[in-house]
């Protein structure tokens, strides 16, 4: 426990422990010298424990200090005070050595336990600096801005970078873009473009910009004045959990019903692609419906950035006030797209699937004919744009938002949990009775 050093006698006793024979060797030494014995030997028998033998021939040089203990045909062997002190150590090192050591610690540990409550401030103290000289190192390395803040619910943000891709590029340009959110005219963005333009990495860069301006950290930015938001929702990315057996679409539902649940009109809220999990018509639906909710004042009218390849809600703007369209810009010469990472006014005309899958390696053949196909589809397009007249009204707006989805699950849930065969009669009439009367809630 005892770092070497600390206590003279705990590193004696250790350097006994570990280099008992180069004691009895520095002894032996010792003893030659004094008495100038040149055979004069240290050994170790059971009986008496360590001894010093001497050769009859040398009898006449043995000090009195000597006591002797067994003579043998040609030699005698003695102990004295100083082996005997030594066989005490060498043998007691061990348990005076774990004893001591245990004394010496607790001494330590009073001590520190004396002062644990300066230690404890020293290390927050030092914790704090830590962050705050990170955060400080990593503004002035990376060009950050000190941002400002306000209370108005505006976002507005120039020259905005994400700071980690913006570090992963190794060097190659990263885009920045503005951003400008507010609870007015700016409420939502819905965002369009094709897989790849950077869709999610503005809607994070974002966040993170929030995120870093509120705990005190400059920003990657060249300006920035960020209303302060009372949490930040996302939903991004795909998890599945199949652990639990939920699918990759019921994982995403679950963290839009808790976004729709907990968020209010002060939150950011982020939603990356959501509905693309299940058939075009259910997902465009949702997403739609979700969009509402979310930008519409009766409902949350919270600031949020929506991505989507759904080019349909682009006829949201207009129609429902606080939407305003965003694309990522894609520069097409060819058969062959670029992605010029910069955001611009305006929903996306074109999805480019079929240009990406090429960019990522799709074999040739395979592109080709996902074009014949696209053309196809395209000659018999089914029209299920979202035209003005049979957009959803202003009434409408009066519908009472209930998560009835909820409940239906609810039901599921206990009938499957439900084991019959174990049930008393008076049991099932009243699992019947509970059932019944949730139906009936929904
Ligand atoms: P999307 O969500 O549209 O599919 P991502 O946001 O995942 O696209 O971006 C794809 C990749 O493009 C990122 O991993 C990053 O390497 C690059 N990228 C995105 N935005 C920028 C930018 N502003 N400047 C430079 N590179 C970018």
């Amino acid at each position: 426990m005892i770092k070497h050093g600390f206590n003279n006698e705990i590193d004696e006793l250790k350097s006994i422990i570990n280099d008992g024979a180069g004691v009895i060797a520095s002894i032996e030494k010792q003893q030659r010298e004094e008495t100038g014995i040149p055979k004069l030997k240290v050994g170790y028998n059971k009986v008496f424990g360590y001894y010093i033998e001497v050769t009859n021939s040398y009898r006449d040089l043995v000090p009195e200090t000597y006591i002797r203990k067994q003579t043998l045909t040609n030699c005698e062997r003695y102990i004295t005070q100083q082996l005997k002190d030594l066989e005490g150590k060498i043998l007691g090192a061990k348990d005076r050595s774990i004893a001591l050591e245990y004394e010496v610690f607790c001494n330590v540990r009073e001590t520190v336990s004396q002062q644990s409550e300066r230690i404890q401030k020293t290390g927050k103290a030092l914790a704090m600096l830590d962050v705050i000289s990170s955060l400080a190192e990593t503004a002035v390395n990376n060009n950050y801005v000190c941002p400002q803040i306000n209370s108005d619910g505006i976002i507005d943000i120039k020259d905005g970078r994400h700071p980690v891709v913006e570090a992963l590029l190794n060097g190659a340009p990263f885009v920045p873009n503005d951003t400008l959110l507010d609870l007015g005219e700016n409420r939502c963005a819905v965002i369009t473009g094709p897989n790849m333009a950077g869709k999610s990495t503005y809607m994070r860069q974002i966040a993170l910009i929030v995120l870093m301006a509120q705990i005190g950290s400059f920003v990657p930015a060249k300006y920035a004045n960020i209303g302060i938001v009372d949490a930040v929702f996302t939903r991004v990315g795909a998890s599945d959990d199949l652990a639990t057996g939920q699918s990759t679409f019921m994982v995403e539902m679950n963290e839009v019903a808790a976004i729709l649940k907990n968020a209010t009109k002060n939150s950011l809220i982020i939603l990356d692609e959501i509905g693309r999990g299940t058939s075009t018509f259910d997902g465009m639906s949702i997403a739609r419906a979700v969009l509402e909710y979310t930008c519409k004042k009766k409902t949350l009218g919270a600031k949020s950035l929506f991505a989507t390849h759904y080019h349909e809600l682009t006829a949201m703007e207009g129609m429902t006030d606080g939407v305003k369209n965003y694309s990522i810009a894609v520069k097409k010469r060819g058969d062959d797209i670029t992605f010029l990472r910069r955001i611009v006014r305006g929903g996306a005309d074109e999805s480019f699937g079929i240009e990406v899958a090429k960019l990522a390696g799709v074999p040739d053949a395979v592109v080709k004919r996902a074009k014949v196909i696209l053309k196809e589809l395209e000659k018999n397009k089914i029209e299920i744009e979202f035209k003005a007249e049979n957009a959803v009204e202003e009434e409408e707006e009066d519908i009472q938002y209930n998560f009835s989805a909820n409940g239906k699950n609810e039901i599921l849930e206990i009938l499957r949990a439900t084991d019959v065969n174990t049930l008393t009669p008076i049991e099932a009439m009243q699992t019947l009775y509970d059932l019944k009367k949730k139906a009936e809630e929904l």
